[in-house]
């Protein structure tokens, strides 16, 4: 795939799609009152790290020459998987945001009026949103032809993923005890569970 046509995939596809999607959220979020909150600082750094390697560092590669030197070429149908990927990835973001509706938070934190939500695309799975993040980056790396501004976002990502989930899974057993427990039986983090119990 041609290098313009990559950064123009990417661009329209990460950033525009995943900001028109979260926008509204973004907006919502300001009128919850949040009743505990179990964001560490290395939460922080690593949320801010995802942003630098998702938008920041692609943004030097696309419009500066900064990083040319970490040019590579990218066989098409790997390119091609990746606007698969990426397409998925979209969907899946945007459904779990419009599933999760007000109890969504960029952050580990429960708000007034929290409740579990488990169902549509959290019937199956715990963490879509999470899921579609993966596929965000996984594109990210599939179709940018840079070493640098293709993995800036899946390495961030992967140590925030697995620090966090666990913690977020013992805050949701807190907050909503056996029925979140019994949500943990039926389902899979990422993918279904294949035989449910
Ligand atoms: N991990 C989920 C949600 C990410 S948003 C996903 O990947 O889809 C993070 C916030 O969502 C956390 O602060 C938590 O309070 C909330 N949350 C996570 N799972 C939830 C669920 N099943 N129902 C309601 N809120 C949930």
């Amino acid at each position: 795939m041609e290098p313009l046509v990559a950064k123009i995939i990417y661009g329209v596809g990460y950033w525009l799609a995943s900001f028109a999607i979260r926008t509204r959220h973004i907006k919502a979020r300001k009128q919850v009152q949040v009743r505990s909150n179990r964001n560490s600082r290395l939460d922080t750094s690593l949320f801010l790290s995802v942003g630098v390697g998702g938008f920041l560092i692609p943004l030097f590669y696309i419009f500066t020459p900064l990083l040319s030197f970490a040019n590579y070429s990218i066989p098409l149908w790997v390119g091609l998987t990746g606007v698969a990927v990426l397409a998925t990835a979209d969907w899946v973001f945007w459904k779990s945001h419009k599933d999760l509706g007000a109890n969504w938070s960029p952050i580990l934190e429960i708000c007034e009026g929290h409740t579990l939500v488990i169902a549509g695309i959290y019937a199956r799975i715990r963490h879509p949103m999470y899921l579609s993040i993966w596929l965000l980056v996984i594109a990210q790396a599939t179709i940018l032809p840079n070493y640098v501004a293709g993995f800036s976002g899946l390495v961030p990502f992967a140590i925030l993923y697995f620090q966090r989930v666990g913690k977020e899974e013992r805050m949701m057993v807190e907050q909503f005890g056996s029925e979140y427990e019994q949500y943990l039986g039926r389902t899979g983090r990422l993918l279904p569970k294949l035989r449910v119990r």
